[in-house]
């Protein structure tokens, strides 16, 4: 009966997005006085996720599973969920996982909430808090179905450690041809040393800065922060700046700790996409530009004498 949780991992290391969704899964297994089975796809070493609240972990090896496949993950956690008769399954809200949920659901006939963003208001019957409405507003889900599959929005919950080693268990599920009749080929054309999504800060430029030439200021600044950079849609579509980049409703959605918008107006399409940061900063030299009304603290200025200023500051830290 224990709660499962699926961790991702990228050459080689596990996502942080996962060490959240076991910590979450944690405390909901405290809530129904039950244990956390985490699994992993091809990993090397998995005692660390003791760390984070797992205390078993179903480590499947299979050459086929190195590359994400939903359908064929999705098969996997079932007959996982089966194993262990798990009726709680915990996701992040990585670009697999909101991918990969919805099969799993399917197969498992189960209810998904997606976007949940604290701990069950109850277990019994299961509910749910989630964000709706870009984090305009919540709603709260009773899922009935047997199984259960939640889908943590990231840094709803936060990290927290534990004194323990994780056991590891080689698992072989049963995968048949179908399961990989669909094949993504992503091509993956990101430049940022830290992604999007697993930036703790994220520092943004807008059409204020006027030409993709001026963009080694934020590059520095992101440098200096060790975060990541991105960019309003127009800055994308000038080809300023890569579509990897783009954040907002059409782009990335950004749930950083910290994100810095220079020289960004703050359209509602814009903002849409950055509501979950948790602290926001704008740098814009219209006192009047609309991200001052969702920012936390604001910089009235040329962001060409400012954002210099501050990066030399910055270093001194
Ligand atoms: P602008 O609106 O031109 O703002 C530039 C800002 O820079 C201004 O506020 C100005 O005061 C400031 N500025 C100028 N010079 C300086 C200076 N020297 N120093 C400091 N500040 C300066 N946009 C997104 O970003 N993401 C999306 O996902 C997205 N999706 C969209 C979807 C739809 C269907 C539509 C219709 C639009 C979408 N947009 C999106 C576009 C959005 O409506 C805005 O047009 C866009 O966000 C504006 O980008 P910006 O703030 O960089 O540019």
């Amino acid at each position: 009966m224990s709660v499962l949780v699926y961790i991702e991992s990228e050459e080689g290391k596990f996502k942080k997005a996962s060490f959240e969704v076991a910590s979450y899964a944690k405390e909901v297994a405290g809530m129904m006085d039950t244990s956390v089975t985490g699994v992993t796809f091809n990993a090397p070493d998995t005692a660390e996720l003791g760390t984070y609240g797992i205390e078993k972990v179903l480590n499947i090896k299979n050459e086929k599973l190195n590359k994400f496949n939903a359908e064929a993950y999705a098969d996997a956690l079932k007959q996982a969920a089966e194993k262990e008769s798990s009726k709680v399954i915990v996701l992040s809200q990585s670009a697999n996982s909101r991918y990969l949920a919805p099969a799993l659901a399917v197969q498992l006939e189960a209810g998904y909430a997606s976007n949940v963003v604290a701990l069950p208001e109850s277990t019994e019957p299961f509910t749910v808090k989630r964000n709706a409405f870009t984090m305009k507003a919540f709603n709260i889900t009773k899922i009935t179905t047997d199984v259960k599959i939640i889908g943590l929005a990231k840094n709803a919950f936060g990290v927290k450690e534990h004194q323990a080693e994780a056991t590891a268990e080689e698992f072989s599920p049963v995968l048949s041809d179908e399961d990989f009749s669909v094949n993504v080929e992503s091509v993956d054309k990101a430049t940022n040393k830290v992604t999007i999504a697993d930036a703790e800060i994220v520092v943004s430029g807008g059409r204020g800065l006027k030409g993709p030439e001026n963009w080694e200021m934020i590059e520095e600044m992101a440098e200096i922060l060790g975060a990541a950079t991105a960019c309003s849609k127009p800055v994308s579509d000038m080809g300023w700046r890569p579509h990897s980049e783009h954040v907002g409703q059409t782009g990335k959605p950004v749930a950083s700790n910290l994100y810095i918008a220079v020289g960004i107006s703050g359209a509602i399409q814009h903002l849409a996409g950055i509501n979950a940061a948790k602290t926001k900063v704008v740098i814009n030299n219209d006192p009047e530009a609309p991200f001052y009304k969702a920012a936390d603290y604001g910089i009235v200025g040329d962001a060409f004498e400012i954002v210099p200023k501050l990066n030399e500051k910055l270093k001194e830290f």
